[in-house]
């Protein structure tokens, strides 16, 4: 709903309105499931379509944002590629392991506000025995961890 303006919504419903009159004028009132098909998937067709044409004012400015991000982000490369490098491995650091809580101390160099802790989840391998062994030889049971890095000490460790 948030995605495409309002024009494009009206539109939308238009040529979905003029389509469904057209299909019923070509087909009959007893149209098969057929053409019923055909017109559904180009409803779908037609939303991505109309999304794309007419963007919300929302969709807009994030785009602009993008643009402007990118823009900011290349002209750093081209000045000073070191400091783009570090800037895009922070960036890659805080897709897996999150933004650095500044109360968390961390335990391998004591360091504090360098710990970066997000939520995952960990896989363990039991072997099974007795009759669940003829069944299932290792069973694979999946618990919640907090995982978490040291920008400072480069460790790993779950919590
Ligand atoms: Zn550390």
């Amino acid at each position: 709903m948030d995605k495409m303006s309002l024009i494009g919504w009206a539109l939308y419903a238009l040529a979905a309105i003029a389509s469904a009159v057209f299909f019923f004028t070509v087909y009959g009132v007893d149209v098969e499931i057929g053409p019923i098909f055909v017109w559904s998937f180009g409803l779908l067709i037609g939303f991505w379509i109309f999304q794309a044409f007419f963007p919300s004012e929302d969709v807009k400015s994030q785009i602009e944002i993008d643009r402007i991000s990118r823009d900011l982000d290349k002209r750093l490369e081209e000045r000073d590629p070191e400091a783009y490098q570090a800037k895009m491995h922070k960036r890659s650091l805080s897709a897996i392991y999150g933004a650095t809580k500044p109360e968390v101390i961390c335990p391998h160099c004591s360091a504090k506000g360098h710990v970066r802790v997000k939520a995952g989840v960990a896989k363990d391998r039991t072997q099974e025995t007795g009759v669940g062994a003829l069944i299932a030889p290792t069973r694979i049971t999946e618990r919640k961890v907090q995982n978490a890095y040291c920008d400072n000490c480069k460790m790993t460790w779950q919590v």
